[in-house]
């Protein structure tokens, strides 16, 4: 029927399944099981939660290949990308099953009385609204941290990849958590607000595009409630002369393409200093023009189509923008097959502020380039961007390094080598990125009560 929302096959076009949304009712008794479910287990043991969580990595590895070709069939990354993927969801289950305990111990502090400290304590059910290009990641970096907490999770996907959702419930399920610990909703954007405005539900996260992000938190704010945002980013990276240019290049090929270009912390926009911009440019455009792109279930793959028409569009219409408004484009000329939301790779040059290419987010295999004639320029650039996520220096200097590490406006600094998340690792970003931290401690600690504890 027109109701149903529909799982389309980005590099065929072909309908996988179909699949009917939550009622209300149905929503409702969601809730409700997420919030009886909470009461009981949030007096569980670090060591009990501990056991599930190490149970939910064994089914991700048990289950692995098949989980990988769903969500490659359902948002197109290449399916190596998807089975790594599924891979680093049971490492972060079985971080925080490692960790929680310690993340989460009592923090003594100096006081007058006897004692003082601080107890962390769960919340409730929290929301999680999830975006489709990480389907698996997204939504584990929120439920292991959330879950081992003592915190219950809802989780609205994005709509492309419901069959992914259902896995991630399946994988919960399968490892004994209690029911309703973790549920997936399959709900549009339109019910978003009423969950959270729902007094059962106590936090939301956001991971999506900044329209998304700004009515998430526009609801979470006037129902006085927190929330964490992890939203778009158009990261620099910055080549300085005493960059081993091999790496540089090999590492900037791989930070704009991977999961066909479509990562929030994907390198967007290089900074190439003037001394080695011309060998750059050279190996650039040759990697690129080596890139396979084709079926993502072909191992041979290195970029499979963009998830939808949609993205697929956009990205075109802002190319086009922006060779108008002057930036010099390089195509890799890769042979596109006729079905599918596919995208030829390409380099844009020395766009002019104001272009797409300098001012927005570019979700595809894009990459703009500028040369620059110093550091101070090169973070000067990089800065102007509302954007704030990660961003990356190749330099062998230290005095460079450290003037990055202070300047550059972003969540984090990766130094010869891509920006990556890692669950040790703090993840987030600052200006239109977003709020807020996700994974190591940060991570467990984004949705806890941090209790003063005052014996006198
Ligand atoms: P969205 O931000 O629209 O989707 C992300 C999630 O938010 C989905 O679950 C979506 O649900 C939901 N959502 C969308 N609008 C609202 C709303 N008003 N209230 C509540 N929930 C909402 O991303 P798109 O898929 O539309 O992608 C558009 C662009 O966003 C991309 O081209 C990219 O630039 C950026 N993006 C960035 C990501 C990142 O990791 N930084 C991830 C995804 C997108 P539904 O699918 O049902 O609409």
């Amino acid at each position: 029927s027109d109701q149903t929302v529909k799982s389309v096959n980005p590099a065929t076009e072909v309908l996988i399944e179909e699949f009917s949304p939550f009622t209300e009712p149905m929503i409702d008794s969601a809730i409700a099981k997420s919030d009886d479910c909470f009461k009981e287990w949030r007096k569980t043991s670090f060591e009990h939660r501990a056991e599930l969580m190490n149970k939910a990595a064994d089914v991700l590895d048990q289950n692995a290949e098949r989980y990988a070709r769903q969500m490659t069939a359902e948002m197109g990354k290449p399916l190596a990308q998807a089975r790594a993927e599924v891979e680093k969801c049971g490492w972060v289950c079985r971080h925080y099953a490692q960790h929680a305990e310690e993340y989460l111990s009592d923090e003594p502090m100096e006081s007058g009385g006897q004692k003082a400290y601080v107890r962390h304590l769960p919340l409730g059910p929290v929301l999680a609204v999830m975006p489709w290009n990480f389907p698996f990641w997204q939504v584990f970096r929120f439920a292991a941290p959330t879950l081992m907490a003592g915190n219950t999770g809802l989780l609205k996907h994005a709509s492309n990849v419901w069959r992914s959702a259902l896995n991630i419930e399946e994988v919960f399920h399968e490892a004994g958590f209690p029911e309703g610990c973790f549920q997936t909703l399959l709900i549009g954007s339109s019910a978003v607000e009423g969950i959270i405005e729902d007094s059962r539900v106590k936090a939301v996260t956001l991971t999506g595009s900044g329209p998304a992000g700004q009515s998430v938190a526009a609801t979470a704010g006037k129902q006085l409630k927190p929330s964490l945002l992890e939203l778009g980013g158009s990261d620099a990276f910055i080549v300085m002369p005493s960059a081993d240019i091999e790496t540089a290049l090999d590492t900037a090929v791989k930070a704009r393409t991977q999961n066909n270009g479509q990562s929030c912390i994907a390198a967007k926009r290089f900074f190439v200093h003037a001394d080695i911009f011309d060998a750059f440019k050279e190996g650039f455009e040759a990697r690129f023009e080596a890139l396979t792109v084709g079926a993502p279930m072909s191992d041979e793959t290195d970029i499979g189509p963009l998830a939808t028409g949609q993205i697929r569009d956009e990205l075109a219409e802002q190319v086009e923008k922006s060779k108008r408004a002057g930036a010099k484009a390089f195509h890799a000329g890769a042979g596109l097959p006729e079905k599918g939301y596919w995208f030829d790779p390409a380099i844009l040059y020395d766009a002019p502020d104001g272009s797409p290419s300098a001012e927005e987010e570019m979700f595809g295999p894009v990459a703009n380039v500028w040369k620059v004639d110093s550091l101070e320029d090169a973070i000067a650039r990089a800065n102007r961007s509302i954007f704030g996520l990660g961003s990356v220096i190749f330099t062998q200097d230290e005095d460079e390094m450290d003037m990055a590490i202070d300047h550059l406006e972003a969540g984090a600094t990766f130094i010869n080598t891509m920006t990556a998340s890692d669950p040790r690792l703090p993840f987030g970003g600052i200006k239109q990125s977003g709020y807020g931290r996700e994974l190591s401690a940060d991570g467990i600690k984004a949705f806890v009560n941090r209790k003063t504890v005052y014996l006198a």
